[in-house]
């Protein structure tokens, strides 16, 4: 019997409590999906998802009876989010089977044979289950030596399984460069049904798309996967025709990926992707329909795009510092120093280093301080603090206080 240590339990108490109500009888509950699968192999967790023999009802009473918050927007399909402390979202299904699918949407009916469960999941990895011992269930019986020979495998044909639901396609390559192993041919007729059935990601929701896409952004190599989406055509829809990426060894996502980035390299990878054109940030942002947040992330690295910019001046690197956050910059000198093959390099690390040092920089005055010596104008204190910052950004932050209240700059 296989019962690795499920390490994501032990630092949330609350998420082992949560398993514990779940598990109370009549029902079972089990954890499923990529915790279990990558607790496996040893692989670093990122979300946790559970499976139930509870209806979306009773799963609801639960939670709620012991004040735990919820979502419900995905209740259509069987799943109830609990939200925990940490605010860490754990989607809890009910144990179901898709009886009618058009490519996008499933009409579900719920069961409580685990097999069933697992036969509509998408790739044998993805349909093992665990208790909080750790002990692992496999029903489909080879997801467990998949996994471990590193095997990317649909659940039944995969042509019939894409025109279930066509987002399985970007899921077959997200997964394919993480847990396929390179001696282990890919096999041909999941190529081939990908190929064939890419027309029908035009279909997808956004968010759909977008999802799988930020999780393929996120890790740090995610260039044989798209170039694998090119080759197969799968590029082009998800693209929506708005950009051919460049996608070469010479490419910024190449140079990008022999950078060492410790921080999320997602956003500078979307970025690289969408060649730095403003036109096509526009039209991925409505088709993936990116958040708010992000699409406005895309626009400041367009608007310091690294070879417009001359990080090696000074006063150039102090007025970014002086706007950005620390996570911003990072980027920013990231995206820099690969597009101009300096990765890693020694003005790679000082530039690291000046801009996390920049994090304690505290422009030294207030509207206090003109209050105090005779500016009590509300607009005339706006201006002179505007005045007094920009003389302190281009002294290189080395104006003090007494300095700048002088005015004499
Ligand atoms: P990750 O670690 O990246 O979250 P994951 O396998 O957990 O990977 P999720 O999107 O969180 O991926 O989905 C959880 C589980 O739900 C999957 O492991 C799989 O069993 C099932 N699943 C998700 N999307 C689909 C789909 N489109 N078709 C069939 N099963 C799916
Ligand atoms: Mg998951």
């Amino acid at each position: 019997m296989i019962r690795p240590t499920l390490s994501f339990l032990t630092p949330y108490p609350a998420l082992k409590q949560l398993y514990t109500l779940l598990n109370e009888p009549p029902f079972s509950t089990r954890f499923v999906g990529g915790c279990v699968r990558d607790s496996l192999l040893n692989r670093e967790v990122t979300d946790v998802d559970m499976a139930t023999t509870a209806l979306p009802t009773a799963v609801l009473e639960r939670l709620q009876n012991h004040g735990i918050k919820t979502l419900k927007h995905g209740l259509e399909h069987g799943t109830v989010t609990a939200v925990l402390e940490n605010k860490q979202p754990i989607e809890i299904t009910t144990l179901r089977k898709d009886i009618k699918t058009d490519g996008r949407h499933a009409v579900v009916a719920f069961t409580e044979e685990w097999a069933v469960d697992a036969a509509r999941r998408d790739f044998t990895m993805n349909a093992l289950y665990a208790d909080d011992t750790g002990k692992i269930y496999d029903p489909l019986g080879t997801g467990i030596t998949d996994a471990q020979q590193g095997i990317v495998r649909f659940i039944g044909d995969p042509e019939a399984r894409i025109k279930e639901d066509a987002l399985r396609i970007l899921r077959y390559f997200r997964f394919l460069p993480v847990y396929h192993h390179g001696e282990n041919p890919v096999e041909e007729d999941a190529l081939t049904a990908c190929e064939k059935l890419a027309p029908m990601i035009a279909r997808l929701s956004g968010e759909r798309i977008q999802q799988e896409m930020l999780k393929l952004l996120a890790m740090p190599r995610p260039l044989p996967a798209l170039r694998l989406m090119q080759q197969t055509g799968v590029l082009d829809y998800v693209l929506d025709k708005a950009v051919v990426p460049d996608l070469s060894d010479t490419s910024l996502l190449a140079k990008l990926q022999k950078t060492a980035h410790p921080h999320s390299p997602m956003m500078v990878h979307l970025w690289a992707l969408l060649g730095g054109s403003e036109q096509a940030i526009e039209r991925i942002t409505r088709r993936w329909k990116l958040p708010r947040s992000l699409s406005r992330y895309l626009y400041v690295l367009y608007d310091t795009y690294p070879l417009e910019i001359a990080l090696q001046d000074a006063p150039t690197r102090w007025r970014l510092m002086d706007a950005h956050d620390y996570t911003t910059l990072y980027d920013i000198i990231t995206l820099y120093c690969a597009a101009h093959t300096l990765g890693d390099t020694p003005l790679h690390k000082t530039l690291l280093e000046e801009a996390f040092n920049s994090r304690l920089l505290k422009f030294p005055l207030s509207g206090k301080d003109l209050k105090a010596i005779g500016i009590t104008e509300g607009i005339a204190i706006g201006e002179a603090l505007r005045a007094a910052r920009q003389a302190w950004v281009e002294s290189g932050f080395t104006l003090g206080r007494e300095a700048l209240l002088e005015g004499d700059y």
